[in-house]
Protein backbone atom coordinates (compact mmCIF):
# COMPACT_ATOMS: atom_id res chain seq x y z
CA UNK A 1 0.00 0.00 0.00
CA UNK A 2 0.58 3.73 -1.23
CA UNK A 3 3.20 5.30 2.06
CA UNK A 4 1.04 7.53 4.30
CA UNK A 5 2.37 10.85 4.55
CA UNK A 6 3.14 12.55 7.79
CA UNK A 7 1.53 16.51 8.20
CA UNK A 8 2.22 19.77 9.92
CA UNK A 9 -1.36 21.46 10.35
CA UNK A 10 -1.34 24.99 11.05
CA UNK A 11 -4.02 27.69 12.26
CA UNK A 12 -3.91 31.09 10.42
CA UNK A 13 -5.23 33.73 12.03
CA UNK A 14 -2.61 34.52 15.06
CA UNK A 15 -0.11 31.65 14.44
CA UNK A 16 1.15 32.04 10.71
CA UNK A 17 -0.33 35.71 10.15
CA UNK A 18 -0.87 38.21 12.62
CA UNK A 19 -4.18 37.78 14.28
CA UNK A 20 -6.20 41.11 12.88
CA UNK A 21 -9.85 39.48 13.74
CA UNK A 22 -11.56 39.05 10.50
CA UNK A 23 -8.71 39.94 8.06
CA UNK A 24 -10.68 41.76 5.07
CA UNK A 25 -7.77 43.27 3.00
CA UNK A 26 -4.90 41.44 2.15
CA UNK A 27 -2.76 44.57 2.84
CA UNK A 28 -3.67 43.49 6.53
CA UNK A 29 -1.42 40.07 6.07
CA UNK A 30 1.61 40.27 8.23
CA UNK A 31 3.25 37.15 9.02
CA UNK A 32 4.48 36.51 12.29
CA UNK A 33 8.07 36.47 13.46
CA UNK A 34 10.29 32.95 13.22
CA UNK A 35 7.18 31.55 11.36
CA UNK A 36 9.29 30.96 8.30
CA UNK A 37 12.26 29.41 9.70
CA UNK A 38 9.62 27.01 11.86
CA UNK A 39 8.34 26.20 8.52
CA UNK A 40 11.11 25.09 6.54
CA UNK A 41 12.46 23.01 9.53
CA UNK A 42 9.23 21.18 9.61
CA UNK A 43 9.64 20.79 6.11
CA UNK A 44 13.00 18.67 6.79
CA UNK A 45 11.95 16.69 8.89
CA UNK A 46 9.90 15.56 6.41
CA UNK A 47 6.18 17.03 7.24
CA UNK A 48 3.49 18.35 4.49
CA UNK A 49 2.46 22.10 5.59
CA UNK A 50 -1.49 22.25 5.79
CA UNK A 51 -3.33 25.12 7.29
CA UNK A 52 -6.69 24.82 9.40
CA UNK A 53 -8.78 27.45 9.43
CA UNK A 54 -12.60 28.74 11.10
CA UNK A 55 -13.48 31.84 9.14
CA UNK A 56 -16.69 32.68 9.98
CA UNK A 57 -16.55 36.37 8.61
CA UNK A 58 -17.82 34.58 5.36
CA UNK A 59 -21.03 33.34 7.41
CA UNK A 60 -21.26 36.54 9.00
CA UNK A 61 -21.17 38.69 6.14
CA UNK A 62 -18.08 40.42 6.51
CA UNK A 63 -16.41 38.51 2.97
CA UNK A 64 -17.14 36.37 0.63
CA UNK A 65 -15.17 33.01 0.21
CA UNK A 66 -13.81 34.38 -2.90
CA UNK A 67 -11.92 36.67 -0.66
CA UNK A 68 -11.04 33.90 1.60
CA UNK A 69 -9.14 31.74 -1.45
CA UNK A 70 -7.69 35.38 -2.56
CA UNK A 71 -6.02 35.48 0.87
CA UNK A 72 -5.39 31.83 0.38
CA UNK A 73 -3.52 32.78 -2.67
CA UNK A 74 -1.55 35.40 -1.18
CA UNK A 75 -0.43 33.44 1.48
CA UNK A 76 0.77 30.51 -0.50
CA UNK A 77 2.95 32.77 -2.66
CA UNK A 78 4.39 34.47 -0.04
CA UNK A 79 5.78 31.22 1.83
CA UNK A 80 6.76 29.51 -1.82
CA UNK A 81 8.81 32.72 -2.34
CA UNK A 82 10.69 31.82 1.14
CA UNK A 83 10.91 27.75 -0.53
CA UNK A 84 7.52 26.95 1.86
CA UNK A 85 4.98 24.64 0.11
CA UNK A 86 1.40 24.48 2.02
CA UNK A 87 -0.72 21.45 -0.07
CA UNK A 88 -3.80 22.93 0.76
CA UNK A 89 -5.66 25.73 3.18
CA UNK A 90 -8.98 24.68 4.34
CA UNK A 91 -11.42 26.54 5.99
CA UNK A 92 -15.02 26.35 7.66
CA UNK A 93 -16.93 29.56 6.38
CA UNK A 94 -19.84 28.42 9.20
CA UNK A 95 -21.15 29.45 12.20
CA UNK A 96 -24.20 27.51 13.88
CA UNK A 97 -25.39 30.97 15.82
CA UNK A 98 -24.06 33.89 14.19
CA UNK A 99 -24.24 33.14 10.40
CA UNK A 100 -26.43 36.37 8.70
CA UNK A 101 -25.75 33.84 5.11
CA UNK A 102 -27.89 31.47 5.52
CA UNK A 103 -26.64 28.63 4.01
CA UNK A 104 -23.43 29.07 6.17
CA UNK A 105 -25.68 29.11 9.36
CA UNK A 106 -25.43 25.71 10.06
CA UNK A 107 -23.80 23.30 13.19
CA UNK A 108 -21.20 21.95 10.71
CA UNK A 109 -19.10 19.20 11.14
CA UNK A 110 -15.85 21.05 9.93
CA UNK A 111 -15.39 24.33 12.42
CA UNK A 112 -12.51 24.08 15.00
CA UNK A 113 -12.82 22.46 17.40
CA UNK A 114 -15.06 19.77 15.38
CA UNK A 115 -12.32 17.41 13.52
CA UNK A 116 -14.37 17.74 9.67
CA UNK A 117 -11.25 19.55 8.05
CA UNK A 118 -8.82 17.26 9.27
CA UNK A 119 -10.67 14.47 8.33
CA UNK A 120 -10.72 15.55 5.62
CA UNK A 121 -7.20 16.62 4.62
CA UNK A 122 -6.51 12.87 5.63
CA UNK A 123 -8.42 11.37 3.31
CA UNK A 124 -7.33 13.69 0.15
CA UNK A 125 -3.64 13.30 1.02
CA UNK A 126 -3.10 10.01 2.59
CA UNK A 127 -2.33 11.64 5.92
CA UNK A 128 -1.42 9.80 9.08
CA UNK A 129 -2.82 11.67 11.70
CA UNK A 130 -1.10 9.81 14.52
CA UNK A 131 2.42 10.89 13.58
CA UNK A 132 1.39 14.59 12.27
CA UNK A 133 0.99 17.45 14.00
CA UNK A 134 -1.14 20.62 15.19
CA UNK A 135 -0.18 24.21 15.81
CA UNK A 136 -2.56 26.51 16.70
CA UNK A 137 -2.75 29.32 19.14
CA UNK A 138 -5.91 28.71 20.50
CA UNK A 139 -7.54 26.17 23.28
CA UNK A 140 -9.83 24.94 20.08
CA UNK A 141 -6.66 24.39 17.92
CA UNK A 142 -5.64 21.83 20.75
CA UNK A 143 -8.08 20.40 21.12
CA UNK A 144 -8.94 19.64 17.49
CA UNK A 145 -5.53 18.56 16.64
CA UNK A 146 -6.06 16.09 19.90
CA UNK A 147 -9.47 14.64 18.83
CA UNK A 148 -7.66 13.09 16.13
CA UNK A 149 -4.69 11.54 17.07
CA UNK A 150 -2.06 14.69 16.14
CA UNK A 151 0.46 15.78 18.81
CA UNK A 152 -0.82 19.41 19.36
CA UNK A 153 0.83 22.50 20.47
CA UNK A 154 0.74 26.21 21.00
CA UNK A 155 3.00 27.53 18.37
CA UNK A 156 3.67 30.86 21.00
CA UNK A 157 6.11 28.61 23.11
CA UNK A 158 8.58 27.58 20.42
CA UNK A 159 8.22 30.92 18.18
CA UNK A 160 8.39 33.85 20.37
CA UNK A 161 10.60 31.84 22.63
CA UNK A 162 12.91 30.61 19.84
CA UNK A 163 12.72 26.99 19.63
CA UNK A 164 15.16 24.36 20.81
CA UNK A 165 14.90 22.14 17.15
CA UNK A 166 17.16 19.71 19.26
CA UNK A 167 14.21 19.61 22.37
CA UNK A 168 11.64 19.89 19.44
CA UNK A 169 12.38 17.04 17.74
CA UNK A 170 12.98 14.71 20.55
CA UNK A 171 9.59 15.92 21.93
CA UNK A 172 7.39 15.15 18.24
CA UNK A 173 9.99 11.59 17.82
CA UNK A 174 8.67 10.17 21.08
CA UNK A 175 6.80 7.42 19.74
CA UNK A 176 9.57 7.05 16.87
CA UNK A 177 7.61 8.44 14.15
CA UNK A 178 9.93 10.27 11.94
MG1 LIG B 1 -5.91 31.50 15.68
ZN1 LIG C 1 -17.91 24.36 8.83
Amino acid sequence: MYKKIKAAFFDRDGTLIKDVSYLSDVKQIEVLPGIIKFCLFLQSLGYKLFVITNQSGVARGYFDEQFVEKTHQYLFDIFKKKGIVFEKFYYCPHHPIDAVIKKFLINCSCRKPKPGLLLKAAEEFNIDLKSSLMFGDRSVDIDTGNTVGCKSFYIKNFIINNFNKIEFEKMICKKGSL
